[in-house]
């Protein structure tokens, strides 16, 4: 059996074996695997671990992430929702006092979703709609948020985003924004593509906290934190 260490994050763990570690968050659905990971039980506690190569947010927290608004009880809203993989480690995170608003625009892959993450967990509400129009699903969204979480691919996917926390984020609240530089600029080097969009976040009225190249985990991608000010 592993041993259990606290990561600096509440609600992130290290599972520690004597040759490796894991990244994990306590599984809300005990019992339930949302992409395959496995789930490992301490003193009648389930986690579940967290791939660094499968879900963006673990990987930046290998490399070293150093702010993390996402919290218990917080907020978020998340942009590019999919079949669930890191959103559902966001609904651990949370707990029941937070929620998560999932967007996702694709039907076919928001059905995966709700069969995967939404049936299991009372925090994760969908929204299968565009995140390119924030006000189609204004009804949806009770409160504002603590946090945007935005990872769509998108080659305008930074203006979409902004326009989510023009919409929906708390002043003084994080936005998360996963850069993916082959959607931007087919041949620039990524470092210089995520710099470039994290000057279009400090331009909008943010304070950039972070910028994570993702290396190794994924390829060609960057990772931004910033602050909404
Ligand atoms: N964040 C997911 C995870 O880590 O589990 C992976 C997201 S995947 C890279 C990108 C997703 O964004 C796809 O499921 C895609 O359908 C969705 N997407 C792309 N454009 C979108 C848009 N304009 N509005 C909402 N979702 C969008």
């Amino acid at each position: 059996m592993p041993s259990l260490e606290k990561s600096e994050f509440e609600n992130v763990f290290w599972l520690v074996y004597p040759d490796r570690k894991f990244l994990a968050t306590k599984n809300l659905a005990p019992g339930v695997s949302v992409y395959g990971e496995r789930l490992v039980k301490i003193d009648d506690v389930e986690y579940r671990i967290w791939d660094p190569y499968r879900s963006k947010l673990s990987g930046a927290i290998w490399k070293g992430l150093r702010t993390m608004p996402i919290r218990p009880g917080s907020a978020v809203l998340y942009l590019g929702a999919s079949t669930g993989t890191t959103i559902s480690h966001v609904s651990d995170i949370i707990e029941m006092q937070g929620v998560v608003f999932g967007v996702e625009v694709s039907a076919r892959v928001a059905r995966e979703l709700l069969d995967r993450v939404v049936k299991h967990r009372k925090n994760v509400i969908p929204i299968v709609e565009d995140a390119r129009y924030p006000n189609r699903y204004s009804s949806f969204i009770f409160k504002k948020v603590d946090v945007v979480y935005s990872d769509i691919a998108q080659p305008d996917a930074t203006e979409i985003t902004l326009s989510n926390c023009t919409s929906y984020l708390n002043r003084g609240g994080y936005m998360i924004l996963i850069v993916k530089a082959r959607s931007i600029d087919p041949v620039a080097p990524t470092n210089a593509i995520v710099e470039r969009e994290a000057k279009k976040v400090e331009n909008a009225g943010f304070e950039i906290n972070e910028i994570i190249n993702l290396k190794p985990y994924d390829k060609e991608h960057g990772l931004i934190v910033a602050q909404y000010k």
